[in-house]
């Protein structure tokens, strides 16, 4: 019998991740979810504040952890980031690329530093943290990099040219990628999750919620969960021969 098949489970045991933008919303719930199968988490986001609570709260359940504060937008900053992962924790096995915003607006309303302050957080970042963490896994010659797209950068939104720009620009990124590192056993998959209640999306109107709602199949919303569960899949030995790919975790929004 194949050796998966006698795995009971998902092991994360001795492997470091790095999860950014992990203070809140999906990327605590996946920082979480790693630590609580056994990985040593690198916490990043924006605010020390964010990063402590939530290194604090994987320490408190046991796991080991260390709050990481930095813009991942700023190439410098990013590359520090994984410096400082790599120097805590010796290696980084697993790089979540989860750090985004949104700055909505219809096109022709659309300020430039709205355009530039997205791709730059959501599509620079990951560019910037693959590069400085892959030198690692080369090293190592063992990576599972996730990039956290959205539905929106496959099927677009009114509203969201720029972050619908920088989503799909993450999926030509991470196959692009794939096909680098694939001969140095790095997988490099994305996650496109629907709509997800965080604070991102937060305060859309309650009309926004019940037209969102007749969109999607499954008729809720999302969880941070719900993403995090892919995730951890992906990060471990059971998704060895997936790379390249994008999994939608959106209520079946974008079938
Ligand atoms: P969120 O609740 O707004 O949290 C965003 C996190 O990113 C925060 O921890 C924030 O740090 C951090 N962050 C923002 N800018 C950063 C920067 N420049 N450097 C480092 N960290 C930064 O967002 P979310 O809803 O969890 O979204 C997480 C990811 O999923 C994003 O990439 C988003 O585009 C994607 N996504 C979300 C949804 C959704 O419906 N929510 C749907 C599809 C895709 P602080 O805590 O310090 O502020």
């Amino acid at each position: 019998m194949e050796q998966n098949l006698l795995s009971t489970g998902i092991n994360l045991q001795d492997r470091v991740a790095l999860v950014t933008g992990a203070g809140r919303g999906i990327g605590r719930l996946i920082a979480l979810r790693l630590a609580a199968l056994g990985a040593k988490i690198a916490v990043n986001s924006l605010h020390s504040e964010t990063s402590e609570n939530v290194a604090s709260e994987i320490r408190r359940s046991g796991g080991s952890a260390v709050p990481l504060s930095a813009n991942v937008g700023v190439y410098s900053e990013a590359e520090s980031l994984v410096e400082e992962c790599v120097r805590h924790f010796s290696r980084v096995d697993i790089l979540v690329n989860n750090a985004g915003i949104t700055r909505d607006g219809l096109l022709l309303r659309m300020k430039e530093m709205d355009w530039d302050a997205v791709l730059t957080t959501n599509l620079k970042s990951a560019f910037s943290c693959t590069r400085a963490a892959s030198k690692w896994m080369i090293r190592q010659r063992y990576g599972r990099i996730i990039n956290i797209a959205s539905v929106s950068g496959i099927i677009g939104n009114v509203g969201q040219a720029n972050y619908a720009a920088s989503k799909a620009g993450l999926l030509g990124f991470t196959k692009a990628v794939a096909r680098e590192l694939a001969g140095r056993t790095i997988t490099v998959n994305a996650v496109a999750p629907g709509f997800i209640e965080t604070d991102m999306t937060r305060d859309l109107s309650p009309q926004v919620k019940e037209d969102l709602m007749r969109r999607i199949p499954l008729g809720r919303l999302g969880q941070p969960s719900d993403v995090a569960h892919m995730v951890a899949f992906l990060a471990s030995d059971l998704a060895s021969y997936i790379t390249g790919q994008t999994f939608s975790v959106d209520g079946g929004m974008a079938m």
